[in-house]
């Protein structure tokens, strides 16, 4: 693992020569340490396939994004089964408050209590929610999560929406069922995880379609990634023409490699000085009125 202060320095240095006050990550991981742990332990059964680089306490995970000038981060989680969601919101409310470069964060599940909680988190203040098909196991078309996608689109509240199908397909993964969200609800505000891997090709054309849909780029361009899921060559264009909806995302802290390999990912694109710049921090800063 790379020397903590090394990595520091290194990650500051590449924002500060683009003229940056920071980073903005639209997607980090904070939760309530015992669901954190049963996530690493999730990681661990993979068999050293994706050793967590930053198995920290909370505080010292909180410290190390300040050393690296994330100026604003998320606290993203997601349920698995009903009854989750509220709870988890609530323990986000104090996180948000204890920590005021997090942007206060919550989720949502298919589930009747959905129409109430949805609607309270953002009026105590929710900034981003987060969706996850996949672990979720839902059906993102659920009519019990329609007036939540409508509540969300209202309030012009992002949504990180984790509905591609890497690293492992579900049953209601892939552009389909979220785009026929994105048809009933255009005006959302959506963040594709991982800016849709595999499936990138249909999710930029998502994007084109909709002008509420942004990528995140979550572990995209990684050498970690390529090798599973590459990044198409016909779609380099498309992401400069996409500048301005390009998000940075990590997946910090449950990376299997060191923060800057993402920032070096991003560098490695050559699409520009402003490109990064955006994507590096204007697009958030813009997007959450910072
Ligand atoms: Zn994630």
């Amino acid at each position: 693992m790379t020397d903590a202060s090394t990595e520091s320095t290194a990650v500051r240095r590449l924002w500060q020569d683009l003229g940056l006050p920071g980073l903005v990550d639209v997607h980090t991981h904070f939760m309530p340490d015992n669901v954190l742990r049963k996530v690493w332990a999730y990681f661990d059964a993979l068999g050293g396939y994706w050793p967590i680089t930053y198995r920290d306490d909370e505080a010292a995970r909180v410290a190390r994004l300040r050393e690296f000038g994330v100026r604003r981060y998320t606290a993203l989680f997601y349920a698995h089964r009903p009854g989750m969601a509220a709870w988890l919101n609530d323990w986000a409310a104090g996180f948000a408050a204890d920590h005021p470069d997090c942007l206060h964060g919550a989720t949502l599940y298919p589930e009747p209590e959905a129409r109430d909680y949805v609607p309270a988190a953002i009026a105590a203040g929710a900034r981003v929610f987060k969706a996850h098909v996949q672990v979720g196991g839902y059906d993102p078309r659920d009519p019990l999560l329609d007036e939540a996608w409508g509540a969300l689109a209202d309030a012009g509240v992002p949504a990180v929406v984790h509905c591609g199908s890497g690293p492992l397909p579900g049953e209601h993964t892939g552009p389909g069922p979220f785009g026929e969200v994105l048809r009933r609800h255009p005006g959302l505000t959506a963040i594709i995880a991982h800016a849709g891997s595999p499936e990138y090709t249909a999710f930029l054309d998502l994007a084109e379609r909709y002008p509420g849909v942004h990528l995140d780029t979550t572990m995209v361009f990684t050498r970690f990634t390529e090798r599973r899921a590459p990044f198409p060559a016909d779609g380099y264009p498309r992401l400069k023409d996409l500048a301005d909806r390009i998000l940075l995302g990590t997946d910090y802290p449950n990376i299997p490699y060191p923060y800057l390999e993402q920032l070096d990912a991003l560098v490695g694109l050559d699409l520009g000085d402003d490109w990064l710049r955006g994507v590096l921090h204007d697009n958030a800063a813009r997007l959450f009125d910072l």
